[in-house]
């Protein structure tokens, strides 16, 4: 390995595109737009990795070469990290932060606690391949519908009035609090296939014959049930979620344990570096109903987070230490001095032109779609608009 000469200084950030099937494609797709490039025919472009996942790390240009994130990382740990984080995180950039373009829904999905991934870990690797937990958190770019949190009791009892295949495939097990009435709902579809086929039918024919007039939830069901068939557990599981639309700018933390589904719109998210899912449903993946029963926790339907303004940036408060992510809009010719201390940042342009003068070295220009990564050895820089832009900052808060 050649030694890596890293300055402080800001890099731009080469990320990579996954393309899960859900991703938006053609005319649709964002991420091709966002970053200037033209999409490839029928490829799905589904999220924009920024960040040092072993998965998919991002690359850094260093003297006229691509290096991995990750490699850099290894090699300059505390000129990456600093020592608050190093000491925290160990070698690792703590965050992972996303673009994501969503044309289809995602699977029904919660993320294991830290302690619980360390244990999932140790019993699947294939399936949990990080220790890590993996509370994330969603801002719209333009909007996002999705499902998340549980519903509350009288919302749940309403939808089993109105749903007799669910109560009746239920049976005894349809009162009681939400959490236990989910619980018993997701074991059954283990136990009892062929009863819930059954009842995914009837309901399918019932609404077939409604013709019209859809909720939310009734036209999910009928289209998830031409990609994933009449035994996924998704297709009753939908219904117990909390519908959430957020607009422009609003965000959503999801912590350990909260089920969820991405239904539409165009994100950015941040998470714990770490790509543990547990799913049960809406997907033609691994399901694991016991796993996702035994980390649900009771947190209600999920907070919109409202940005908290202060210093012309728009906070999102989250109750974690693994990252802190804000908005920022400036005008032409605005000037913003970043004054983080010693710890990894990076910044997304999500609009405009902007210069970043840091270092001795000149000023650097960035534009729409490119990210950068600020080592922590580059404690101050300030960023001027060069036009109209926003841009996100990530980094590590303190403790
Ligand atoms: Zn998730």
């Amino acid at each position: 390995m050649t030694a890596i000469h890293i300055e402080p200084r800001p890099y731009l950030m080469r990320n990579s595109v996954q393309q899960y099937e859900w991703g938006a494609r053609d005319g649709e797709a964002f991420i091709p737009e966002f970053l200037g490039i033209s999409p490839e025919p029928g490829r799905p472009y589904a999220e924009l990795w920024m960040g040092a996942h072993e998965k998919a790390p991002s690359s850094l240009d260093m003297d006229g070469r691509s290096v991995p994130l990750t490699e850099v990382i290894r090699a300059r740990p505390l000129f990456c990290l600093g020592s608050d984080c190093l000491e925290r995180f160990g070698g690792q950039l703590p965050f992972l932060f996303k673009v994501l373009s969503i044309a289809e829904p995602l699977s029904i999905q919660a993320h294991p606690g830290k302690e619980q991934a360390e244990h999932l870990h140790r019993r699947d690797r294939k399936h949990y391949p990080d220790e890590n937990h993996k509370p994330e958190i969603a801002v719209a770019l333009d909007y996002l519908a999705a499902l998340a949190g549980l519903k509350s009791s009288p919302d749940m009892q309403r939808l089993l009035a109105k749903h007799p295949e669910i109560s009746a495939f239920l049976g005894g097990d349809a009162g009681g609090a939400v959490e236990d009435v989910f619980t018993s709902f997701l074991r059954k579809t283990v136990s009892h296939p062929d009863e819930y086929t059954r009842a995914v039918g009837v309901m399918a024919g019932r609404l077939a014959a409604k013709g019209r007039g859809y909720s939310l939830e009734e036209s999910l069901f009928l289209h998830a049930r031409t990609l994933y068939g009449d035994d996924d557990a998704g297709l009753f599981a939908l219904f117990f979620l909390q519908p959430v639309q957020l607009q422009p700018g609003e965000g959503m933390f999801l912590g350990a344990g909260v089920p969820h589904a991405y239904l539409k719109g165009t994100i950015v998210e941040c998470m714990a570096n770490s790509d543990n899912v547990v799913r049960v449903g809406l997907t033609p993946k691994f399901k694991d109903v016991e796993t996702l029963v035994s980390i649900l926790r009771d947190g209600g339907p999920a907070d919109v987070l409202r940005p908290v303004s202060g210093a012309g940036a728009y906070d999102y408060p989250v109750p974690v230490t693994d990252f802190r992510v804000s908005r920022r809009s400036l005008a032409a010719g605005d000037r913003w001095a970043a004054l983080y201390g010693e710890r990894p940042e990076v910044v997304l342009l999500t609009r405009g032109r902007i210069s970043i003068r840091g270092g001795d070295g000149q000023p650097a220009t960035f534009s729409r779609g490119q990210s950068v990564f600020i080592p922590a050895f580059l404690e101050r820089y300030i960023v001027q608009a060069e036009t109209d832009a926003e841009l996100f900052h990530v980094t590590v808060p303190e403790q």
